[in-house]
């Protein structure tokens, strides 16, 4: 007997209810795709676990790695699979528990019975297992309230599995269980925070970015991609468009006010970002913002902005401080990307004094006078289209000690 299987345990699913098929297919499938180059696994589903067999395979740091970023999962443990038998489980439990370092330490049993047809009830079970451990080890002791090990049974008709030590998983819902959404993706720190939070909560997205060479150039384009490429650890696949904007930035330049330019050109951006979406199936749109934290961000813009579309747009960090959005940036690796020198097209022609407290009817007023339409159509048409794939075989080199 050895650890052979890795249990997994899933978090918001389970009050899913109806749609918990649908939950636990798609966290199948992100996971299988994670792991698509371990030939040897095989993933087995079941309404409340998924377990990987191992077949033999031994690169278990690699595997927890990469599970550990799979939104969906609550917890999951390295187990030892067992016949649902008294004696088979008893071994199981003492070869599972004497596989960690046990001495001095405390430990309880916690049996669970997915199978009622089991002869003895969970106390009985507790009991047998506890005392065979005592039994067969020196310096072990019992603690039912606060013990070092957790000795996990979970006797299902079909095998029992035994696990001792739980590792937390990423937590959310699996992506793309949510539906699609477009990420308004620029070089900042804050929106790969928010299409990190997103993804967290189930959508799959697709990323949109505004380019105006030769005012931003070919780096900047570069830490877009750098961000896109780290986000699709947790989402594995993501589509990135290149919108060129310089004719319409020049355009809002020449015949909007200087003081309505930036919100203009956000309402221009958030106008592309929805007809992309609609092309491609999305039903929200994802950005960075975060209430008051520039003139375009104060609710007056938002408003006004927002105006060009009655689509959801959703704003993960809208009540998130500044400290707060940094921390999660560094946490998912983007930040470092982020604080790279860059121009984005926005800074670019942020006029001296932005209106913090724009009128809709004054900048639909000054839009009115250019057919932003065919400019639209045209930048569209001229979008670059990429497809990212999470990277197999990522730095792993800070994972430490897991089982
Ligand atoms: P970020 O750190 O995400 O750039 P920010 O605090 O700098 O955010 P703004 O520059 O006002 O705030 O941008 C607000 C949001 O508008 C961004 O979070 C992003 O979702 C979107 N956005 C801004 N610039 C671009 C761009 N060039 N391409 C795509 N989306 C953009
Ligand atoms: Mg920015």
């Amino acid at each position: 007997m050895e650890y052979d299987h890795i249990l997994i345990r899933f978090g918001e699913i389970s009050t899913k209810g109806r749609n918990r098929k649908k939950f636990i297919d798609q966290l199948a499938y992100n996971i299988k795709t994670k792991l698509i180059d371990f030939s040897k696994l095989t993933i087995e589903k079941s309404r409340d676990r998924i377990f990987i067999k191992l077949n033999g395979e031994e690169n278990i740091q690699e595997i927890t790695y990469r599970i550990e970023k799979v939104f969906g999962i609550h917890s999951f443990s390295l187990a030892i699979k067992t016949d649902s038998e008294l004696t088979e489980i008893k071994d199981g439990a003492l070869t599972a528990l004497k596989d960690l370092e046990y001495i001095g330490k405390t430990f309880k049993i916690s049996a669970k019975r997915a199978d009622k047809q089991f002869p003895l009830d969970t106390n009985e079970l507790n009991h047998a297992v506890g005392s065979h451990i005592l039994t067969n080890t020196e310096g072990l002791r019992v603690d039912v309230h606060n013990p070092e090990i957790n000795v996990r049974v979970e006797v299902r008709h079909e095998a029992t599995y035994i696990t001792c030590k739980d590792i937390r998983g990423a937590g959310g819902l699996p992506v793309g269980s949510s539906g699609k959404a477009m990420l308004m993706l620029s070089g900042g720190i804050d929106s790969p925070v928010a299409g990190y939070l997103a993804m967290k909560k189930g959508l799959h997205i697709e990323a949109v970015h505004f380019f105006s060479p030769p005012f931003t150039n070919e780096r900047s384009k570069q830490k877009v991609i750098d961000l896109t490429k780290k986000l699709t650890q947790y989402g594995s696949k993501i589509r990135l468009h290149i919108v060129p904007f310089t004719d319409i930035q020049q355009t809002i330049q020449r015949q909007v006010p200087e003081n309505y330019t930036l919100i203009s050109t956000r309402r221009m951006m958030l106008k592309i970002t929805d007809e992309i979406r609609n092309r491609n199936n999305g039903l929200a749109i994802v950005t960075g913002e975060s209430l008051g934290q520039v003139a375009s961000q104060t609710l007056e813009s938002m408003y006004t902005i927002n105006q060009v579309t009655s689509t959801p747009v959703i704003r993960p960090l809208v009540s998130s401080d500044k400290t707060e959005i940094i921390e999660i940036s560094r946490n998912i690796d983007t930040y470092d990307i982020s604080i790279l020198p860059y121009e984005d097209c926005c800074t670019i022609f942020t006029p001296a004094s932005p209106k913090t407290r724009p009128k809709l009817e004054k900048v639909m007023h000054y839009e009115s006078f250019v057919d932003f339409d065919s400019l639209i159509e045209e930048a569209i048409s001229k979008t670059e289209i990429i497809d990212y794939k999470t990277e197999i075989g990522i730095d792993n080199s800070d994972l430490g000690d897991l089982f």
